[in-house]
């Protein structure tokens, strides 16, 4: 069998994947050179791990979207509720399914979501959000005019410069704190920023729980207001801001990553740069034994984008061509995310060590926030947290640091839940902060 296949969200072109998907069921695993020494945390499928069925996971979604595509199973709400909108899109399936097919498993799960959107089974929670948003410019119904209430006395902010600062709403109304360190920093480091008037959102749960049109819109209207500052760089603090300007606009636009005309970057790899340089230096000694989370949008999820359209051959028993693609393409592994960066960042900090967790790089598990799911099932959401706040406990660490505004929420939520020595979570922006600013 033949398929001409394009990288796009229509589940017809996924059909390849329902019937090459062989029931492995290591999707719902980290790679075992990293988790197999604790069974408790080698899942890397948080949904799998909470409902323990193989709707929730990859590896029976597969199976379902054959038989959606063939006519055996109708979109129905149940199934939608049961098969595809539990889904963090957090990649974890796909970066384990790479190890042995290099199967298109995360844009399947985010195509069956747009599949099923465009039926109308879309969560009424995410209608309701999406609503909000267009009514407002942000998810919470919060007057943007307040949007930079956060810029302090103290921080400098340019009419004009080559590099732009992409807040996000979560840090321009939620958490002020990750704005103001992002801003302190670079002040200290001589970068002179500008920022956007009336700054949107960049649309993560209109695209993470497939409302891929309302997406399309936004990130046509973001690229526009950027490109027309000039600027040469765009930083953001938030992963899930840095995974759309970088990966998720060029997808649905389809075109390259190389090609959006700005470079992206997220606020550690920004400044563990300058600290190269030697324009930051750390001022006294901390005392801290702390983990680093890796967000999935800033880690696995994060590699540049690379259009991709050609045929791929076989997958079934009459044809021995199994698997073969035409032309040769470059996969997207998610071994070259931000790693790094924050890392160098937090053991630059005199008195700082870094311990890590056994899910960590591109094997790390979900924080609980993504894909819709907190909004929509935060039990399913919480209970990731937990398992992350358990894994993080096991290192000896006192503190968890990441790099997204979201992640540090759903953590920090779990400390209560989960009383283990953690008693802190912090962004590492706001740990530079701490040490080269203060
Ligand atoms: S999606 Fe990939 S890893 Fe998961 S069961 Fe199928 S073949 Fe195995
Ligand atoms: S994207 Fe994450 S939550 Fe969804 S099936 Fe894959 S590993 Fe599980």
């Amino acid at each position: 069998m033949t398929n001409t296949f394009k990288l796009d969200h229509n589940l017809d072109n996924y059909e390849w994947e329902s019937r090459c998907c062989m029931g492995c069921a290591m999707c719902k695993h980290g790679d075992w050179i990293h988790v197999a020494s604790d069974h408790n945390f080698s899942w890397i499928c948080p949904e799998w791990q909470w409902g323990k069925f193989d709707n929730w996971g990859a590896c029976g979604r597969t199976r379902i979207i054959n038989s959606l595509l063939y006519g055996d199973l109708e979109y129905t709400d149940t199934l939608a509720q049961e098969a595809a909108f539990r889904c963090f899109s957090c990649g974890g399936c796909d970066v384990s399914d790479k190890r042995n097919l290099d199967l298109e498993i995360l844009m399947m799960n985010q195509s069956l979501k747009v599949a099923f959107v465009d039926r109308g089974f879309g969560r009424p929670i995410h209608k309701q959000m999406i609503a909000t948003l267009e009514r407002t410019g942000n998810y919470y119904g919060l007057n943007q005019k307040d949007r930079k209430n956060w810029v302090a006395s103290d921080i400098k902010v340019e009419k004009k410069a080559d590099t732009l600062f992409f807040v996000g709403c979560w840090a321009s109304f939620k958490d002020n704190a990750v704005a103001q360190a992002t801003a302190r920093v670079l002040n200290k480091a001589q970068v002179p920023f500008m920022m956007l008037d009336n700054e949107t959102c960049c649309g993560n749960l209109q695209y993470q729980t497939g409302h891929l049109e309302k997406f399309k819109s936004a990130a046509r209207f973001n690229l526009e207001k950027i490109r027309a500052t000039g600027a040469k760089k765009v930083v953001a603090s938030c992963a899930e801001c840095y995974r759309n300007l970088k990966v998720e606009y060029p997808k649905v636009l389809d075109f390259a990553t190389k090609d959006l005309g700005f470079e992206v970057l997220h606020s550690a790899e920004l400044v563990d740069g300058l600290v190269k340089e030697g324009k930051l230096k750390a001022k006294g000694k901390m005392s801290m034994k702390a983990t680093y989370h890796d967000p999935c949008s800033l880690g696995r999820l994060s590699e540049p984008w690379i259009p991709w359209e050609g045929i791929r051959t076989g997958g079934d028993i009459s044809n021995s061509g199994w698997g073969q693609i035409h032309p040769r393409r470059e996969f997207r592994r998610g071994q070259f995310g931000c790693y790094e960066a924050p890392r160098n960042l937090i053991k630059a900090i005199p008195g700082v060590e870094l311990v890590e967790m056994l899910r960590n790089h591109s094997n790390s598990y979900h924080s609980g926030e993504g894909g819709g799911v907190y909004e929509a099932y935060p039990e399913t959401a919480q209970f990731a947290s937990d398992w992350r706040v358990k894994e993080a406990g096991l290192t000896g660490a006192s503190a968890i640091i990441t790099g997204c505004v979201h992640s540090k929420f759903m953590l920090n939520g779990a400390l209560a839940r989960v009383q283990n020595g953690i008693n802190k979570v912090s962004h590492v922006i706001e740990l530079v902060d701490e040490a080269y600013n203060k």
